[in-house]
């Protein structure tokens, strides 16, 4: 056997969950004594947990890492003489074959565009980029050797369930996401009114960042997953469904034009899809759990509670209004789940405050540019704001 293939890799938010993970998936794969692709972890970047990164930068023996927060470079270039420390997370791209954009928020619209301006494959973690600023990102995604590999389960569920036809723009009949429901699924309006930050935070399949969490307690993140599927698979709105799905074992299904419905099924856990985007269109040999049909007894499907879970239908209806919407409810949505985290909204509010925001939404005329998604992201903030200073 000869040695192995090497592959580059550069994670944009390498602190949390998803950079984190993907590390794990990087170690299993490199210990492998069979292996045929080694995994190089040449770059990291982080906004201001750099204890982190320089605990990642030391054990992979990174070369170039990037800080967002300036007042948190000297201590790390301290720390790792003969590194090179950056000051944007796109200054990462350069260095590496794979980018994994783990970025929360909006911030990770930057690492979005230089990866693909590069014709990289962007192994794609941060919603916001896509969702936000899907009219500037369609036209960087044709560049030669561009290509976006969803990291989001359900996303990545889908990427599969495709490869089984070599029409997509022809026979795709419908994409149906899976929801888990989050934890509070079955509950009604009233009994979530005084739901704690603690509550929310107890997601019961998947363990996950705080934001992204929140977002699927109050279903906010499927609703954004709706966007970020018609955003990548370019399949309009009324042909995507959500349906509940409490096991988390099916992560997405796909139907075609003769009625077949082809479903991704594994563990709930985000190693496999990371792994699917470092190796796509081959596969990581580790495997992160195996389904157990002893004990898998049953898989349950249930329509979304669209009247308790309002921000679902809120994001199918910025993502129909289409232009800056999404950029401009996502900001909303930011500002009022960070509230919430601190403890100064009630869960219910994070709804009626992204739901108020957007009736504030004003549309550019003409073509889209990056500008136009930052100034509805800033809008979608103040629009927030004073909605939860009133
Ligand atoms: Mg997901």
């Amino acid at each position: 056997m000869g040695s192995p293939t090497t592959v580059r890799v550069a994670i944009a938010g390498s602190s949390g969950s998803i950079g984190t993970q993907t590390l794990d998936v990087v170690r299993a794969e490199n210990a492998r004594p069979d292996r045929d692709v080694e995994y190089v972890v040449t770059a990291l970047g982080v906004g201001s947990s750099v204890d982190v990164l320089i605990a990642q930068a030391r054990e992979f023996a990174v070369g170039v890492v990037a800080v967002a927060d300036a007042s948190r470079v000297a201590e790390v270039r301290e720390a790792l003489p003969g590194v090179r420390v950056e000051p944007t997370m796109s200054d990462l791209v350069a260095h590496a074959d794979v980018v994994v954009n783990a970025v929360v928020g909006f911030a990770g619209l930057d690492v979005t565009l230089a990866t693909l301006a590069a014709g990289k494959r962007l192994a794609l973690a941060n919603k916001e980029s896509l969702i936000a600023a899907g009219p500037v990102v369609r036209p960087l995604r044709s560049t030669p050797g561009a290509e976006i590999v969803p990291v989001d389960s359900e996303h990545c569920a889908v990427h599969q369930c495709l490869r089984s036809t070599v029409r997509e723009g022809v026979e795709v009949a419908r994409i149906v996401l899976t929801a888990s429901g989050g934890p509070f699924r079955g509950r009604t309006t009233d009994d979530l009114r005084s739901v704690t930050v603690d509550q929310a935070l107890a997601h019961p399949t998947w363990s996950m960042g705080p934001k992204i969490t929140i977002d699927s307690s109050t279903l906010m993140n499927k609703g954004l997953e709706v966007i970020e599927a018609h955003e990548l698979f370019g399949v309009p709105y009324d042909r995507i469904e959500v349906v509940v799905h409490p096991q988390s074992i099916i992560h997405s299904m796909v139907e075609f034009t003769d009625g077949c419905t082809m479903a991704q099924l594994s563990l709930p856990d985000m190693r496999l899809p990371i792994g699917y985007a470092l190796a796509h269109p081959h596969r990581i040999a580790t495997p992160f759990g195996r389904i157990d049909w002893e004990n898998l007894q049953r898989l349950d499907f249930a329509p979304p509670d669209r009247g308790t879970f309002r921000c679902l239908d809120l994001a199918y209806e910025a993502g129909r209004v289409g232009g800056t919407a999404p950029a401009f409810m996502s900001a909303a949505n930011e500002v009022a789940v960070e509230r919430f985290l601190e403890g100064g909204l009630r869960w219910t509010q994070i709804a009626e405050t992204v739901e108020e925001s957007l009736q504030q939404h004003e549309s550019p005329t003409g073509d889209l540019v990056a500008a136009d998604i930052i100034e509805a992201d800033r809008r979608g903030r103040d629009a927030a704001r004073r909605v939860l200073s009133r």
